[in-house]
């Protein structure tokens, strides 16, 4: 009987030592070691009887990434609540994220747009009433201006979220 770690991330089997997946990197310090000889056998008998299925499943699960990456998605962080946006979405009070921001006089109906290209999310302020400040500056109206992971993004100089980038 040999012992080895399943990695919870991609099932490698490795050395029952191993403190990170040979094949992924993930963490396997906490996974304990099991007897692998009889999961070896059952691996084996399931590739014989359907060896095309692993591969056909491997392919979906790319194109779905693929997919995802091209809908990279945002997510306005407030204190008690979060605005996700998608590549063309406008926020505002009349708009994506109404159902919070109705709330906030000092927001306009449509307050702000948000665009995904090649990559790189923007914000271009709609010229609204008290202006979308991006890291404690105050943007030009209709114009794009890039976002990263973390930034401050402020509707109205008041409310202020969090950029949360999602790539994949
Ligand atoms: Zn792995």
């Amino acid at each position: 009987m040999s012992l080895c770690k399943i990695c919870p991330t991609c099932g490698t089997k490795n050395p029952p030592d191993e403190p990170i997946c040979i094949n992924c990197m993930t963490d396997i310090t906490s996974v304990p070691p099991i007897e692998c000889d009889e999961i070896s056998k059952k691996g084996i008998e399931h590739k014989t009887q359907e060896s095309k299925i692993p591969f056909d499943l491997l392919d979906l699960e790319e194109d779905e990434k693929t997919v995802i990456l091209s809908k990279s998605k945002l997510i306005l962080k407030g204190e008690d609540f979060e605005i996700v946006v998608r590549d063309g979405d406008v926020v505002g009070r009349h708009a994506v994220g109404s159902d919070f921001l109705q709330r906030y006089k000092t927001v306009s109906r449509k307050h702000a747009k948000f665009s995904y290209k090649d990559g790189t999310w923007f914000v271009q302020d709609l010229n609204s009433t008290n202006g979308t400040y991006l890291n404690g500056l105050k943007l030009l109206p209709l114009q794009e201006f890039p976002l990263k992971n973390g930034d401050k993004l402020s509707l109205s100089g008041s409310l202020e979220f969090t950029v949360n980038i999602f790539k994949s």
